[in-house]
């Protein structure tokens, strides 16, 4: 009996001895953890166990134990454990092709300007910016020009919907009043080309839709937006308001969870998310610990619909384009209002979900504006001439030819007209005017071709003849890839 229990402890302290405690931690290759649970096993056995929210874990094997690392969207690897107390593992991303369709999901969270995000903490669009793209961004306009818009949210959201600035759109104020749908939202033009493609608002603010997107008004086509969640803020019995605006943070959550589990399960063509809290941290508190947690609090958010479309991508095999901006930035001296042309007022910022290898985007300051065309570029959305005539941005996903057209006019007569390219390709452009703006009222304006020029010589001189009541004249530069506008001022 004494050998049995002599025996027994040998064994036991044998297994023992052969085992051993391994631990680490799990990154992607710029070293940010991976947040979402990665599932490591014993090679040919049950044993397993998952990471925890900070991407580590712990688990006891054998010297001659294989560990298997797997993650949805990376490359599985294998690490025999050996001596190793620690193993920290690097997952590539699995680089598969999927041949299912483009789609986007585009979130706004309102008012944090340049400086704002830098300095908040924000995981999970550090985590975006790394696996794709993030740039700094205005709004505004021009300053100074005829294109000067408001730094204001609905004008904000409405020049992202319309890529235009104010001077076209017509929404100069958050009761917006008057919004021109002859320059057709992002939406519309999606409904146009594609009936069939489904769109969702998820919106911590109903007027997005039912105003901006304009959903049933005549003056949109009636347009069907196929599902929405908004309008929370309107149930004052589930949601009191109350005067440090908590319910505004309460809806918030509700939309982006209802935003991840809709794009999870329904995958909507193009959607847009809406969230409001830290424009309401900041118009009470301004610079202060309120505002940065509110950051905080809302990039987790964008993180929870960031990792929707990630399953996503895996469960159907589409290509998913996110792209989060803000409206607005913030007042310099203390960060509580905004609605001026000063400099932090008009700082943004755009993060997107996959790299972005334009040399427009990355060597210049790119703005809201830009957003539509890059989603039908994204999305291979068709624009009529008579929209992209009038559109005020560039995409970031295709080339970009040249930008930054601006033009004068002297004595009525001599055109003066300069644009920026990044480009080294010598592209042809072909320059038009028109002396009329019918597309205000929704008809056409008749464009006349003053030129072709390579868009390398960056300028272009004409004598031109434009009405005698004329005030403004329009000015397009079109080239195969295209087309960049500006307004000339005849009448001083
Ligand atoms: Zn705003």
């Amino acid at each position: 009996m004494k050998k049995i229990i002599f025996l027994l402890l040998v064994f036991s302290s044998m297994h023992v001895i052969s085992q051993q405690n391994v631990k680490g931690i799990i990154t992607d290759k710029h070293g940010t953890p991976i947040l979402i649970e990665t599932n490591i096993s014993i090679k040919g056995t049950d044993k397993k166990t998952l990471t925890d929210y900070k991407a580590e874990y712990s688990i006891t094997a054998n010297k001659s134990d294989v560990l298997v690392f797997a993650h949805p969207g990376y490359q599985s690897q294998e690490i025999k454990v050996g001596d190793k107390n620690v193993i920290n593992v690097v997952l590539e991303r699995e680089t598969i092709q999927r041949n299912g369709p483009h789609k986007v999901v585009f979130i706004i969270v309102d008012g944090i300007s340049t400086d704002m995000y830098y300095k908040a903490n924000t995981p999970y669009l550090d985590a975006i910016s790394k696996d794709g793209a993030f740039t700094e961004a205005y709004v505004g306009g021009k300053r100074g020009t005829y294109s000067e818009t408001p730094t204001i949210s609905a004008v904000g959201y409405n020049s992202l919907l319309t890529g235009t600035w104010v001077n076209k759109h017509n929404v100069y104020w958050n009761s917006i009043l008057n919004p021109n749908y002859n320059y057709p939202t992002v939406f519309r033009l999606l409904k146009d080309s594609f009936p069939n493609k489904k769109t969702a608002i998820y919106s911590t603010w109903l007027d997005n839709r039912t105003k901006l997107v304009g959903e049933g008004l005549e003056a949109t086509g009636n347009i069907k937006v196929d599902y929405h969640f908004d309008g929370l803020e309107l149930n004052e019995e589930l949601y009191p308001h109350d005067d440090q605006k908590k319910y505004l943070k309460r809806i918030d959550a509700e939309v982006a969870r209802t935003a991840a589990t809709h794009i999870y399960e329904e995958g909507p063509d193009l959607s847009w998310v809406y969230l409001e809290h830290t424009d309401d941290m900041g118009h009470l508190y301004g610079d202060s610990k309120q505002l940065y947690e509110a950051i905080s609090y809302e990039d987790a958010l964008i993180g929870l619909i960031w990792d929707a479309t990630k399953l996503r991508e895996e469960k159907t095999g589409e290509n998913w384009l996110v792209i989060i901006t803000t409206d607005h930035g913030r007042r310099p001296i203390d960060g509580k209002h905004h609605g001026y042309q000063s400099y932090r007022e008009r700082s943004t910022w755009i993060a997107l979900s996959k790299p972005i290898e334009n040399t427009y985007f990355k060597n210049n300051k790119v703005s809201i504006v830009d957003i539509f065309p890059t989603i039908t570029d994204y999305m291979g959305i068709p624009i009529p001439q008579h929209v992209a005539y009038e559109l005020d941005g560039v995409s970031l996903t295709n080339t970009v030819d040249a930008f930054n057209l601006e033009a004068t006019c002297y004595n009525g007569k001599y055109l003066n007209a300069k644009w920026l390219t990044e480009s080294k390709n010598n592209e042809q452009a072909k320059i038009f005017i028109s002396y009329s703006n019918n597309k205000k009222e929704g008809g056409i304006d008749n464009y006349k071709q003053i030129g072709e020029i390579d868009v390398q010589k960056r300028a272009f001189n004409a004598q031109i003849n434009p009405p005698k009541k004329c005030k403004y004249a329009k000015l397009v530069l079109e080239t195969k890839n295209h087309t960049i506008n500006t307004w000339i001022k005849i009448k001083p």
